[in-house]
């Protein structure tokens, strides 16, 4: 921890060029507002202790990171049996809201939980009676994860809700795609499934938080401060398991080869990442790359994983 206290804050900054070679998501008008230039780090040891340099004061949703907490919920939830039913365990090397290979393998059935048509059908096997209990379930599954302490917790961003519902033919489709597939079943209202969907992705989060819920996941599903098992170890293997695989669009071969960590990145320019058994690590940085992750957030991980020997391979 003292070598990263000392040299994190000129890492950032060195990496913080590389935002002019991104740009903001605009896809979710809302993110399009996200400050192109900031970058932001929080890194987490075992025993809960930080090391930030950076925006890390900058709230932002989770977008994709979410599928890996609700991917969780889910096996909770139904058991691998009941997920894998729905999904498959492949990474596709298409665009992360891709229809082209859904007709592939078992008609309708994603290739995996972190593309969209495949966390849409995760979303449907969150447990509750509505939409709003299945959101109550997930804020208070993710917030035990993040640290938030009782009687606060995580919410969802309603402009960035909003947004994306208004904007989302795309995941609509894949949503309606998926309902004709039967892979979301008759009892199944599709508008519902959508709505857990976005706001799932709009949960508000900062860099110390993800960091966290990451440390979570380095420590096999273990609570950093109590010890307590939140998650069961075999899911949260497979969640690291689909991280390292998937969890970087179609950039996570590079990602692995450069970095060699599991990540899990979002269109707002998040990264949850995490040195198994060490570390937990929150990373903000809105300006994207063509393939969909931040450019100097990747850089800054890139950087202290050569420079502390982190890679697991
Ligand atoms: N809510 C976003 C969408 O479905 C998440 C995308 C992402 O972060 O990859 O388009």
């Amino acid at each position: 921890m003292e070598e990263l206290r000392a040299k994190l804050p000129a890492w950032v900054e060195a990496s913080r060029a590389l935002a002019n070679e991104g740009q903001v998501a605009s896809y979710i008008p809302e993110l399009a507002k996200a400050p192109r230039e900031a970058l932001g780090i929080t890194i987490m040891g075992r025993d809960g202790s930080t090391v930030s340099a950076g925006e890390t004061e900058l709230r932002f949703t989770m977008q994709s990171i979410s599928k890996v907490f609700t991917l969780l919920l889910a096996l909770i939830d139904n058991g691998e049996k009941g997920v894998f039913a729905k999904v498959g365990m492949e990474p596709t090397g298409d665009d992360f809201n891709s229809m082209l290979k859904l007709e592939l393998v078992e008609p309708g059935k994603p290739f995996n939980p972190l593309i969209n048509a495949g966390a849409i059908a995760i979303s449907s096997l969150i447990r509750g009676s509505s939409p709003a209990d299945k959101v109550a379930r997930i804020l208070s599954f993710f917030g035990e994860a993040a640290g938030v302490q009782a009687g606060g917790s995580l919410s969802v961003n309603g402009e960035v809700y909003r947004s994306e519902s208004a904007t989302a033919h795309r995941n609509r489709s894949l949503a309606y795609f998926l309902k004709d597939n039967e892979v979301l079943g008759e009892e199944i209202d599709v508008e519902d499934v959508l709505s857990v969907y976005f706001q799932h992705c709009s949960v508000e989060i900062t860099c110390g938080q993800l960091a966290r819920m990451a440390l979570v996941l380095a420590l096999g599903g273990a609570d950093p401060v109590s010890g307590r098992q939140l998650i069961p170890r075999r899911y949260v293997r497979i969640a690291k398991a689909f991280m390292l695989m998937c969890g970087m669009y179609n950039a996570s071969g590079e990602f692995a080869i450069q970095v060699g960590i599991p990540a899990k990145s979002g269109v707002s320019g998040g990264i949850l990442a995490l040195v198994p058994g060490r570390y937990g690590i929150g990373v903000i940085g809105p300006a994207l790359g063509p393939k969909g992750n931040s450019t100097a957030g990747v850089h800054l991980l890139e950087t202290i994983s050569a420079s502390l020997d982190w890679s697991i391979f």
